[in-house]
Parts: structure tokens; C-alpha cells; sequence
């Protein structure tokens, strides 16, 4: 694949219709955090049908596996990213507001992924169908105040079996969706009397409003505003084995749990270069006009060599990831899976090109660059969280390397 087809093109320009019309007016508010993101993210889905063809995909899928067949055609896509029909409101979301599609991936890319590709059929049932509707907003919760990029290491929440509950404490913070969130995937340790580097790390499912479980406020931060983050205190939270991840221990022996969340990791990677290539469409198409338009020392500043290399280098930029982006689709449609160091090059050098691409756009436009009302801060802004969450720059560099060295 080297272009969008006329399918995708199509796609594209309802998205973009959509944007304009039902986004763009509410951009004060919703990057002001006034506004919760999820009414509009829902109205997307009705809009364009989302909703029901996740509800079919899901019951085709389920319907399969109560059969006993637990393969998957390559043409489904159970909302695991990969589609044109994934990517496109993607990366058309991200000219306007970042934040949405970081709720949105949050919510349906990885709290209902880590329940298809762990839970039981019925807990498939109980909170991935929803979430995959976008009828209830889950959050993906590993990230602890002491446990950032060493995730597993340094994790400090922790299940304790007691009879046949388990008790859940612990602290997550920077929880994308956390103070809305109607289903909320926990990670923690198993605590079975053991030292905490030998526990396994395990999976449960929580829902807002359980004894013990308190989700805070938003937190106030640099960018991607529309999407609230927050933390998560749980104090002696009981659940039952139904709230367990496939529902026995037997399914976390060994370094299953970690490589159920890596798993993870690889889909949420894969969605950042989509993001990336909407932010830096996005800056293009405010940079071009503005350079031609703009005028110092009596000509537009498009006349200056500086400038044009500031444009060409977004153009490269742009290109790069575009290709990126198609190479995910292809693989998507050929029923392949990106590996981790992949998806971890891929993110890598996505988040640079879209971070650098917006602090340029800001430089091209000046002082004006600077002002909120020319939008290229915002982008700016939020940018750089790409090369923060989903595992750091630096994080990604080491995946790629200890791929490259084994
Ligand atoms: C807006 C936002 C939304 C988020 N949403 C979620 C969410 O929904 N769920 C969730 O669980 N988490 C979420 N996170 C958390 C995010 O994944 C972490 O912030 C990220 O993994 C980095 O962890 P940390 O902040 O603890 O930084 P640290 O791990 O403390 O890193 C600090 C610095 O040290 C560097 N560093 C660390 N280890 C190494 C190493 N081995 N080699 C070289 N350098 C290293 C880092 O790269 C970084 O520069 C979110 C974060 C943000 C900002």
C-alpha cells in the first residue's frame, strides 16, 4: 500500500466532516477540561456506525469461541487498531483534539483488549462489549507514583488471597480515563507470602463505585487536555475470582501476566504513529497558508531558505510516518502481528517526528505561534506526551536494541 484508496479517502472526508462540525465547536472547552470527551466520542461511533460493527464483530467472535474455535479470521478486526476504519478517526481527531483519541485508545485499545485477549467468555461479555460500543469508558491501569517505566519492577499494588476472594490495594496514577472510567483494568502483584520480585502479576476488573475504590479528579497537565487523567487509591478492595483475568491463577503461571500486558503495549504503540501522522498533517496544513501569507522584509517568510527547510523537513516527517502508518494497515489486513520492537521503532520515531514538527510549526508562526488562538501550541503541547506515555523514548530505545542484540 502506497496511498489511501478511494474507500479510505472517503472515510476520511465524513471524519473530517464530522470534525468540523461536531469537535472543532466545542475545541474551548473540551481543551479548557470543561468538557468530558465521551458524548462526542460516542456520537462519532453512532454516527459512523462503530458501534454496531464492534457489537457484530464481538458477537461473531464470541459466537466463534463457544464453538470452540479460538483463531481469528485476518479480515475481523475486533477493535484491536490495525483497520482503515481504526486509523482514519484517528488520525483526523488528532488535528483538532489529541486528547479525545488518547480517551478514546485508552478506553477501547486497551482496557477491552486486555479483556478479549485474557478473560473468560463470560467476562467478555460482562465489560468488553461495552466498552467496545463505547456504551461504558474503561481505563488501563499499571502505572503506580514509585513504578513508571519499570512497570513490573518497581510495582507495588498487590492481591492478596484471602479465602476465596482477593483483596486489592494500591495507588495508580496518570490512569487515562481514571476519573470517569465506568470499568477499570487493575495490575498488580499476587501476593502469595513471596519475595516481590517472584510474584506474578496479575489482572482484575473493577467497576466505578466498588467499596474501597476511589478515582480521583483530573489532574492538571501540559497538554492533551480532552483527556482527563487522573489516579486511583484502592483500599482493601474484595472481589471475587470473576473479577480475575480468566478467572484461575493457573492462567498467570510462568511470565504469562507480563506477556499479556506486552501484548498490550504493542497495540497502543501502533495507534501513537497514527496520532502522529494527524498532528503533523495537521501542522502542515496551518504552515503552508501562513508561510505564503505571512510578510516580513516586504516578501511572504515562505521566500526564506529557513523557512522552506522548516516546511520540507514536516513534509519528510509526514511521508515517513504516512508510510509507517500504511505498513500497520497492510500487516492488519495480511492477519500480522507487529512485534514488540517494532511497534517500539515505529512509536519511537513517530513521537519525535510529531513533537518536532510542532515546536517548528510554533517557530515558522512566531509570536503568533505562541498565542493559543493559532493552535500549533496546542499541538506542541500535545506532542510531546508521545514520547512520554506508552513507554518512553528511551524505553522504546531499549526494546529495539535488545531485539537487534538477541
Ligand atoms: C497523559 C498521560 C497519560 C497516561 N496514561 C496512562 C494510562 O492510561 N495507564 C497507565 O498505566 N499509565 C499511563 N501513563 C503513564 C506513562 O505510561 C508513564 O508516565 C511512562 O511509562 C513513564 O513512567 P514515569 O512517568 O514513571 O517515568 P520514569 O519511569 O520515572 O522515567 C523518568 C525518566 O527516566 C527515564 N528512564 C527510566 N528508565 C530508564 C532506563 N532503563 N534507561 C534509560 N532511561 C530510563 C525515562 O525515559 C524518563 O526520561 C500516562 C502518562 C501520561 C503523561
Amino acid at each position: 500500500m502506497f496511498e489511501w484508496s478511494e474507500e479510505h479517502q472517503m472515510i476520511r472526508q465524513a471524519v473530517r466532516d464530522f470534525v468540523d462540525k461536531e469537535v472543532r465547536p466545542h475545541r474551548e472547552e473540551l481543551e479548557h477540561g470543561d468538557l468530558a470527551p465521551y458524548d462526542i466520542l460516542r456520537k462519532l461511533y453512532k454516527t459512523f456506525g462503530m458501534d454496531s460493527m464492534a457489537a457484530a464483530s464481538f458477537d461473531r467472535r464470541i459466537a466463534r469461541e463457544e464453538a470452540g474455535d479460538t483463531g481469528r479470521p485476518a479480515s475481523d478486526s475486533d477493535g484491536e487498531g490495525g483497520g482503515g476504519m481504526t486509523l482514519l478517526p484517528i488520525i483526523e481527531l488528532c488535528k483538532c483534539s489529541p486528547g479525545m483519541v488518547t480517551a478514546m485508545g485508552v478506553s477501547v485499545g486497551l482496557a477491552s483488549a486486555s479483556i478479549m485477549s485474557k478473560g473468560t467468555i463470560a467476562q467478555k461479555k460482562r465489560w468488553a462489549r461495552d466498552i467496545l460500543t463505547m456504551d461504558k469508558i474503561g481505563a488501563w491501569a499499571i502505572t503506580e507514583p514509585n513504578s513508571g517505566s519499570d512497570a513490573f519492577g518497581s510495582m507495588q499494588s498487590t492481591a492478596r488471597i484471602d479465602g476465596d476472594e482477593f483483596v486489592l490495594s494500591g495507588s495508580k496514577t496518570f490512569i487515562t480515563n481514571g476519573p470517569y472510567a465506568d470499568t477499570i483494568i487493575f495490575i498488580c502483584k499476587l501476593d502469595e507470602g513471596n519475595p516481590p520480585a517472584e510474584r506474578r502479576v496479575v489482572q482484575f476488573v473493577l467497576d466505578s463505585g466498588m467499596p474501597g475504590l476511589e478515582q480521583s479528579k483530573p489532574l492538571r497537565k501540559m497538554g492533551m487536555h480532552s483527556s482527563p487523567t487522573g489516579m486511583l487509591f484502592l483500599d482493601d478492595v474484595r472481589v471475587g475470582k470473576d473479577r480475575l483475568l480468566g478467572e484461575s491463577l493457573d492462567a498467570y503461571s510462568g511470565k504469562v501476566g507480563r506477556d499479556a500486558s506486552k501484548a498490550t503495549f504493542t497495540i497502543e504503540r501502533t495507534g501513537v504513529a497514527a496520532m502522529a501522522l494527524g498532528m503533523i498533517e495537521r501542522c502542515i496544513e496551518l504552515c503552508v497558508p501562513y508561510a505564503k501569507e505571512r510578510v516580513q522584509f516586504g516578501q511572504p517568510i515562505g521566500n526564506f531558505q529557513l523557512i522552506q527547510l522548516k516546511l520540507a523537513k514536516m513534509e519528510v516527517a509526514r511521508l515517513n510516518v504516512e508510510n509507517l502508518v500504511f505498513r500497520t494497515l497492510e500487516m492488519s489486513a495480511a492477519g500480522k502481528a507487529l512485534g514488540l520492537a517494532e511497534a517500539s521503532a515505529m512509536k519511537l520515531y513517530s513521537a519525535q517526528a510529531a513533537t518536532e514538527v510542532a515546536l517548528e510549526a510554533v517557530q515558522l508562526f512566531g509570536g503568533n505561534g505562541y498565542m493559543a488562538e493559532y493552535e500549533v501550541e496546542q499541538l506542541a503541547r500535545d506532542a510531546k506526551v508521545l514520547q512520554i506515555y506508552a513507554g518512553t523514548d528511551e524505553i522504546q530505545v531499549t526494546h529495539i536494541a535488545k531485539a537487534m542484540l538477541a
